[in-house]
């Protein structure tokens, strides 16, 4: 039996009906962009993530570049983002024009660590960036309360959360404002790319508006330098389907989770998964740590398991931050986070006997240890 890490066929499979209905009244309508798919996509996203707005864009790489852009960050201005994540986060720091400043994460969760960011604060500090990452909010009320005291805004980047939640709330209305990304492969995900912002400032959607449209409220009025950013119908349309789908799909990911999370107990030097007792996670992804990496992954692909690893290499040390000046030994936390995690398979569309095979297949790789 092959276990692929995720495989997306099967949502199709699911809701062909209506997506296929979806496609055909988009077509119909001759209408493919910034249009009343959009718009009632846009309103019901932000009612289930509890926000006043949400703003369609592209992907989610430029939603958070826009609400950065939307701040007017100048050159030498920081924004503090986790050293442990996806470059993507750090990218949208880069484009608007600011710099992004890593902080190690916490070791149990992976997340950003208020404590540790509390130090890097400087004048120049304009915002803090906390990634959700693997499907579980960072931990916002010390996060919040640390960018009170300083004035700094604060952006999640909720690409991983859709639906997560913390005593405060969703994951998206947790801060001033959330970049989100609809990637295929995400909780939430359309068939291409596509991404939102979240927030409850109506002044910041506006802008938001206004820039992921080449910087227009009235054609050919440019109040400021924009992005062509815009979610098309045809996405919005298949995310207006999937969207009432989503809580079920997490709580069964939920359930994966837990089985997960029994069987490997204990086994080999596995450090498994940590939730704060405030957090419900979605679980993006199912990542576990091991000194023995290559060699588990590698049990796993001979037995046609599909794992992957998020992510081999910092942003810190990756070829697109070269000219930066970080070298290894600047952030330990995450460095040896890149090298011990390991995603193991994990969707909606898993079957618990799936799971319970790749949990066999891990067991016996330790045994033979
Ligand atoms: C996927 C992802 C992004 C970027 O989203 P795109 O839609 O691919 O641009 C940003 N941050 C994190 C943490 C992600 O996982």
């Amino acid at each position: 039996m092959k276990i692929p890490l995720l495989d997306l066929a099967p949502v199709y499979r699911e809701l062909h009906c209506d997506l296929d209905a979806a496609y055909h009244r988009v077509m119909d309508s001759g209408q493919f962009l910034l249009g009343r798919e959009l718009a009632a996509f846009e309103e019901e996203y932000a009612r289930s993530v509890g926000a006043a707005h949400c703003v369609g864009v592209a992907n989610g790489l430029e939603a958070l570049q826009l609400v950065l852009m939307a701040r007017r960050l100048d050159p030498g201005d920081e924004v503090i983002v986790p050293a442990h994540g996806y470059i993507a986060t750090w990218l949208a720091v880069t484009y608007a024009g600011a710099r992004p400043v890593p902080c190690e994460c916490d070791e149990r969760t992976y997340n950003l660590d208020a404590t540790r960011a509390a130090a890097l604060i400087t004048p120049r500090t304009k915002a803090l960036l906390p990634i959700h990452l693997y499907g579980q909010c960072a931990d916002m009320a010390a996060l919040n309360a640390l960018a009170a005291r300083h004035g700094l805004f604060v952006l999640e980047d909720a690409a991983q959360s859709h639906g997560a939640r913390t005593p405060d709330g969703a994951s998206g209305a947790l801060g001033h404002a959330a970049g989100i990304s609809f990637y295929p492969s995400k909780n939430l995900g359309a068939f291409a790319d596509a991404g939102a912002v979240t927030t409850n400032d109506a002044e910041l959607a506006g802008k938001i508006r206004s820039l992921r449209n080449y910087g227009s409220r009235e054609r050919y009025h440019h109040d400021a330098p924009g992005l062509n950013s815009r979610l098309d119908e045809l996405s919005a349309a298949a995310l207006r389907v999937k969207l009432p789908h989503l809580a079920a799909w997490n709580a069964r990911r939920a359930a994966l989770a837990a089985r997960y999370l029994s069987q490997l107990a204990g086994v080999g030097d596995l450090v498994l998964p940590f939730v704060p007792a405030w957090a419900e996670p979605v679980w993006h992804l199912f990542v576990v740590r091991t000194a023995h990496r290559t060699a588990l992954q590698q049990h796993l692909t001979a037995r046609e398991i599909g794992t992957q690893i998020h992510y081999p290499i910092p942003p810190h040390l990756s070829g697109a931050y070269r000219d930066a000046g970080w070298k290894r030994g600047d952030f330990p936390v995450a460095e040896k986070l890149a090298d011990e995690v390991l995603s193991l398979p994990i969707s909606p569309h898993h079957t618990a006997e799936q799971i319970d095979t790749v949990c066999a297949a891990v067991r016996s790789f330790f045994d033979q240890r």
